[in-house]
C-alpha cells in the first residue's frame, strides 16, 4: 500500500486570485522581510481584504528557519487566532509557516517531537495555503519541513503527511522578480527532484509522470529564463510549474543520493541548496549506473531524445546532459569551483562531509548505496569535478 498527496493546485497567469473567494475571517501569513519589501505581502493582503478577510503578518523568517524563529512566530499566530495560514516565499518561509501551524493545533507539542509516524490532528483550527516565490523547493506540494537547531548546528527534518499545504498557490508573477543566480540554483533543484524522484526506490506510476513532465520543463525552460529574464513570463510559468509538479514528484516518492551528499556540503560551506544537490545529481547518476543495470536513467533520457542506444549509453547521455545544462545556466560543476575555501579547508572538512552525508537518510534511496570508502571517494571526485569511474 502506498499513498499519494496533494494540495488543490491553484496556477497560472492570476491564480492569485483565489484568494478573493476565501471563506474565513483571519489570515496569518509567514514570510520574510524580502517579501515585504517586494511588495508582495502588500498583493496578497488586498487579496484577503477583497474575501473579507483581516490578517496579520509574521515576516523574520530567515533562510534555513530556525527552532527559535518558529516558535516566536507560533505564538504570534496563536495569540492572533486565525483561520488560514499562509505561507509566502521560499521554501524557508513555506517550511516555517508548516512547523508553526502544528504547534498552533498542537501547543504542547515540541519540534523534535514532529514525525511522520505521530497523528497530528491538524485542520481543527486552521488550514494552510502555501505560496511559492522562488521555483524551487517545491514546499508548496510537500509535508517536510526542513528546521535547523542552531544551538546543536543541525538540521531537523520536522514533517508529517498532515503537513501537507491544502492549497498551493502557483503564481508565475511571483518568481517573475527572483535573481537569475537564485533562478539558477532552484532551477537545478527542481531537476534534481525530479530525477531522484523518478529514479529513487521508492517510485511509482503515479510520481513518474510528474517527474518526467518536470525533467522536460526543466531542459527547456530553465536555459531560457536565464537567457531572457523576466522578460520571458513563459519560461518563468513553466518553471514555476516544473518545480511544483517535481515536489509532488518526489514528495511522493523520495529524494536520494545527490540530497544527502548536497545536504552535507551546503551545511558545512554553505553552498546554497539547489547548487550544491545540482553539482553531485551528475556524479550521483555515474556512479548509480555502474551499480546496476541503469534503466531509470536510460528512460528519462529516451523521453528526452537524447542517446541511449543501450541504458548504459542512456545514463551517460543524461549525466552529460546534467553537466552541460549546469554550464549553461552558469552553475559550477565542481566543488573547488562552487566554495570560497581552500583545498586544504576541504580537506580537513571532509570526514566531517562523509559523516553527515551518511547520517541523512536520504542516501539509502538511491537504487546503490555507497559505502564510506565510496562516499568519500564521491566528494573527491566531486571537488575536482571528475568523472566517476568507480
Ligand atoms: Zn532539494
Amino acid at each position: 500500500m502506498w499513498y499519494f498527496r496533494s494540495p488543490q493546485m491553484v496556477f497560472g497567469e492570476a491564480a492569485l486570485e483565489h484568494l478573493d473567494t476565501l471563506a474565513g475571517k483571519r489570515a496569518f501569513i509567514v514570510t520574510d522581510r524580502t517579501m515585504v519589501d517586494l511588495g508582495f505581502v502588500n498583493i496578497i493582503a488586498d487579496h484577503l481584504q477583497q474575501a473579507g478577510l483581516r490578517h496579520a503578518v509574521f515576516s523574520r523568517v530567515e533562510p534555513e528557519p530556525s527552532l527559535q524563529t518558529v516558535y516566536a512566530g507560533a505564538t504570534e499566530l496563536a495569540a492572533y487566532a486565525p483561520d488560514w495560514i499562509i505561507g509566502l516565499g521560499g521554501g524557508s518561509a513555506i517550511d516555517a509557516a508548516k512547523a508553526m501551524w502544528v504547534l498552533y493545533e498542537n501547543p504542547d507539542l515540541s519540534l523534535e517531537e514532529i514525525n511522520p509516524f505521530e497523528p497530528l490532528n491538524l485542520r481543527r483550527k486552521a488550514r494552510l495555503i502555501a505560496i511559492p516565490t522562488t521555483s524551487g523547493t517545491g514546499s508548496e506540494a510537500t509535508w517536510g519541513a526542513v528546521l535547523t537547531d542552531t544551538g546543536e548546528q543541525r538540521k531537523i527534518a520536522a514533517g508529517g503527511p498532515e503537513m501537507l499545504p491544502d492549497i498551493a498557490i502557483v503564481d508565475p508573477s511571483l518568481p517573475a522578480k527572483m535573481p537569475l543566480r537564485l533562478t539558477a540554483d532552484t532551477g537545478m533543484d527542481v531537476l534534481t527532484h525530479a530525477v531522484e524522484g523518478y529514479t529513487a526506490t521508492f517510485h511509482n506510476d503515479f510520481t513518474d509522470g510528474l517527474c518526467l513532465k518536470a525533467i522536460d520543463l526543466v531542459f527547456e525552460y530553465l536555459p531560457r529564463v536565464i537567457k531572457n529574464g523576466t522578460a520571458d513570463m513563459e519560461a518563468r510559468e513553466k518553471m514555476h510549474n516544473a518545480a511544483t509538479l517535481a515536489g509532488l514528484g518526489f514528495g511522493n516518492s523520495m529524494a536520494a543520493l545527490a540530497h544527502s551528499l548536497g545536504h552535507s556540503l551546503g551545511a558545512i560551506f554553505h553552498v546554497p541548496h539547489g547548487r550544491a544537490v545540482g553539482l553531485f545529481l551528475p556524479c550521483t547518476i555515474e556512479f548509480i549506473r555502474r551499480g546496476e543495470t541503469p534503466t531509470r536513467f536510460y528512460q528519462i533520457s529516451r523521453f528526452l531524445g537524447l542517446p541511449a542506444a543501450t541504458p548504459a549509453e542512456g545514463a551517460e547521455s543524461l549525466a552529460q546532459a546534467v553537466k552541460e545544462l549546469s554550464v549553461a545556466v552558469g552553475q559550477p560543476t565542481s566543488i573547488k569551483n562552487a566554495l570560497n575555501a581552500s583545498q586544504t579547508d576541504f580537506e580537513a572538512a571532509l570526514d566531517t562531509l562523509v559523516d553527515r552525508a551518511e547520517a541523512d537518510s536520504l542516501i539509502t534511496m538511491g537504487a546503490r548505496i555507497p559505502t564510506t570508502a565510496e562516499t568519500y571517494r564521491l566528494f573527491r571526485y566531486a571537488y575536482e569535478g571528475k568523472a566517476i569511474d568507480f
